[in-house]
């Protein structure tokens, strides 16, 4: 598919991308100085990382295709200075600072939002989310946790992320990924990752944190009000006392509320009076039960939990924070594993996976 497209893909188009990431998106200056750590480099950071963009664009997911797309003719076309090898493209990864695509990212942010592309939003979201890619057979790296059968065999091993993304604004923004490795956990990387996340973007950017069953313990909901973000998460029998209560309240009675969401008939449960469980220094804990019936039969059921009060968001609103979780999923990690070769590792070093990952 690469070749194809790189051919046909035109100088004008691809000087358009790059014209609107710098001026539109406000990231001139970091193509100009993207993080670049050699001490004497030949080719500039800037050309391998307008190039690596350019070839996230057109599906080329290794380096050593990315070197053979820099010596095509295409090149030029694709606004590239010139020709580079795979082992500078994985010298020059190894060696940026993440720092720097971080605070780029976070401008552009920043500027999206002056320019109101949130405008029709109510609530802006942040949601967090793992997952594991990368899997491989060759020499671990740090970062490499090794996949075990039942039998405890290694059968080579993958590389974990947390990934944090704006959503509920019409569009998915992913924002940064947080690796963590074979001694670390998911919830441990989304605290550091939410932390740092909120000091690029400040304290006022996001109007809420949504994330699984895996985010509604205690620490990471401390965390997230310490931060000032209220937060939304999925209520799973990992909180078996808690799951228990709600289901308990709401079984047997009729729903609070009913909506038509699009084509879909939403009932809702929701009270806000459940007690915390025992390590939560919350006073009391808000649960919905919502039931979605779409068109075709289907129906799904789930359980959330929020600090927000009743109050400042309404069950359909609550219902709707819920649901902008799976847009990490749909548009974070399965657009970026299946068009953007997220899971494909590049060069196995573990900031050079860090940085082509963003
Ligand atoms: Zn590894």
């Amino acid at each position: 598919m690469a070749p194809t497209a790189a051919t046909s893909l035109k100088g004008p188009q691809a000087c358009q991308i790059q014209n609107y990431a710098c001026h539109c998106l406000g990231l001139k200056s970091y193509f100009q100085q993207p993080g670049d750590g050699r001490t004497q480099p030949h080719i500039s950071a800037a050309d391998i990382v307008w190039a690596m963009v350019m070839s996230r664009i057109l599906r080329v997911t290794s380096f050593l295709r990315l070197e053979w797309l820099v010596h095509s003719p295409a090149r030029t076309g694709l606004g590239v200075k010139a020709p580079f090898g795979d082992d500078t493209s994985a010298y020059c990864t190894e060696r940026m600072d993440p720092e720097t695509t971080r605070l780029a990212l976070a401008q552009a942010l920043h500027q999206a939002k002056r320019n109101k592309a949130f405008e029709n939003t109510r609530f802006i979201g942040l949601a967090v989310d793992g997952t594991g890619a990368g899997r491989t057979y060759k020499e671990p790296c740090p970062l490499c946790d090794p996949i075990k059968d039942a039998r405890g065999e290694v059968h080579g091993s993958l590389h974990h992320f947390v990934l944090i993304s704006v959503v509920g604004v019409g569009l998915t923004l992913p924002v940064d990924v947080e690796p963590y490795g074979p001694d670390d956990s998911e919830y441990a990387a989304a605290q550091r990752l939410l932390r740092r996340t909120v000091k690029h973007l400040g304290p006022r950017f996001a109007d809420y944190v949504v994330g699984d069953g895996a985010y509604a313990t205690a620490p990471f909901l401390h965390t997230t009000e310490e931060l000032g973000l209220p937060v939304v998460a999925r209520l799973k029998e990992n909180l078996p006392l808690l799951a228990a209560a709600v289901r308990a309240r709401f079984d047997g009675q009729p729903p609070h509320a009913v909506f038509q969401e699009r084509d879909d008939r939403i009932e809702v449960w929701d009270a806000d009076d459940f007690d915390p469980w025992e390590t939560l220094h919350w006073p009391a804990v808000r649960a919905l039960r919502y039931r979605q019936h779409k068109p075709n039969g289907t129906v799904v059921q789930a359980e959330w939990i929020t600090n927000f009060s009743i109050a400042k968001l309404g069950s359909l609103s609550f219902y709707r924070m819920a649901k902008s979780r799976w847009e990490i999923e749909n548009s974070g990690f399965n657009d970026g594993k299946n068009r953007y070769g997220m899971e494909h590792i590049c060069h196995h070093e573990s900031n050079s996976i860090l940085i082509v990952w963003r």
